[in-house]
């Protein structure tokens, strides 16, 4: 009996080992394309034939795919490996406010097709029900007998139950306790794959971290500056992890205090950030309808003094959040993305001189945290979600198919 048992607990690590080989190759190929099968024995400590059965497997599976003949330092020339782009498709989505936004990603992360609708805010039913046949036309276009889905994540602007696929609240939804997977399921029953969900500042962070390839910081904050505000935080380059916290609330900047005893907030509170800087804070105090589109509404009125004013006064406050980001979270680099940057100098002007102004007073330190501005982040959220579902594929349990 023992020695059977062994037997099996033997065979058991190796079929493990096999895996875990086999997940280090993809991710080392997937963050370096253009590596040799001796360059990946090196980098992962693994012996040539570990490292050659590997390979031909991801490459039989459509993992990845050969390239060309690479001169080497020592021995002979290996052909250069990249992940195979033709062979998967991974979708993601965010629900928004205002808009519902998907993609169709091959596996570097390379946004094959998406889509943008401009939504009214409704019940989460309607709402998964027009993403679902939204989704159907991607599916449709892209999942076929030669590439497989490998699943669909999807954003939400809200804290997540950590370790449930509960959305907790979207205050700017007035939604609470959504289970939004279980609503999408009875409409999608083709698409395959890991399904996941994550608030959206939080999936976009993931993103921008886990598709980099090259120079990849150790951590990244990611502020999402939208119709609300907030932000997610993830850390360590191999398998980025997300800051949650015990609720979820982690990284729910929109809803710190900057004004104690200030106007009412959609959570309750008052004075928090989100009622100086966010994109129902700049309607309310401009006037601007819900039906409306912010952005398009505003740009040809930038001139305007009360438009100044207004977006002067919130990037005065998206200033103060980026500084005390950097003094609580104190990120390798922070990355600002949501529709509101696409208003550009009135309101990125103000917060962005607070922030270099100040973020090097404590320390006195002359390294500075790189602060990238991305003018167009309309699906960043999406393609994050897209990315956790990668990811969790390649480091989670069951074998790579
Ligand atoms: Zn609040």
């Amino acid at each position: 009996m023992s020695t059977s048992y062994q037997q099996q607990h033997k065979a058991g690590d190796l079929h493990f080992l096999k895996r875990l080989n086999r997940s280090a190759i993809l991710e080392l190929v997937r963050r370096t394309p253009g590596l040799t099968r001796a360059d990946i024995a090196t980098q992962a400590q693994l012996t040539k034939a570990t490292v050659g059965a590997g390979v031909q497997s991801l490459l039989h599976q459509g993992w990845l795919r050969e390239g060309e003949l690479q001169k080497s330092s020592g021995g002979r020339p290996g052909r250069a490996l990249h992940l195979n782009e033709e062979r998967h498709v991974l979708f993601g989505a965010e629900v928004g406010v205002h808009g519902l936004r998907l993609v169709a990603c091959a596996l570097s992360g390379r946004v094959l097709e998406s889509h943008h609708e401009h939504i009214v805010p409704t019940t989460p039913e309607a709402t998964a029900e027009l993403l679902a046949e939204l989704l159907q036309g991607l599916m449709r276009a892209h999942m076929s007998d030669e590439r497989r889905c490998l699943g669909l994540g999807v954003a939400l602007p809200g804290p997540i139950a950590p370790g449930k696929p509960v959305l907790r609240l979207a205050p700017n939804l007035g939604w609470r306790d959504i289970r939004f997977l279980d609503l999408l399921r009875p409409h999608l029953s083709r698409l395959e794959g890991t399904w996941l969900m994550d608030n959206e500042a939080k999936a976009a962070a993931f993103g921008e971290l886990y598709f980099r390839t090259g120079n990849i910081p150790e951590s990244l904050v990611y502020v999402s500056a939208g119709t609300g505000i907030g932000s997610g935080m993830v850390e360590g380059s191999h398998l980025p992890l997300v800051a949650r916290g015990i609720h979820g609330l982690a990284g729910e900047i929109g809803h710190t205090v900057l004004q104690p005893g200030g106007l009412y907030c959609h959570c309750g509170n008052r004075g928090c950030a989100e009622t100086l800087v966010s994109g129902w804070s700049i309607r309310a105090a401009l006037g601007i309808a819900e039906e409306e589109d912010l952005i398009e509404t505003l740009l040809p009125r930038l001139h305007e003094p009360d438009v100044q004013v207004t977006l002067r006064r919130a990037g005065e406050a998206l200033g103060i959040l980026l500084l005390n980001l950097h003094h609580t979270q104190n990120p390798s680099e922070i990355v600002l993305g949501g529709s509101l940057t696409q208003l550009g100098a009135p309101l990125l002007d103000p917060a962005l001189d607070y922030f270099k102004a100040n973020q090097s007073r404590l320390l006195g330190t002359t390294q500075r945290v790189p602060l990238r501005v991305i003018q167009d982040s309309t699906f960043v959220a999406a393609r994050g979600a897209a990315a956790q579902v990668l990811a969790s594929i390649i480091h989670g349990p069951n074998e790579l198919s």
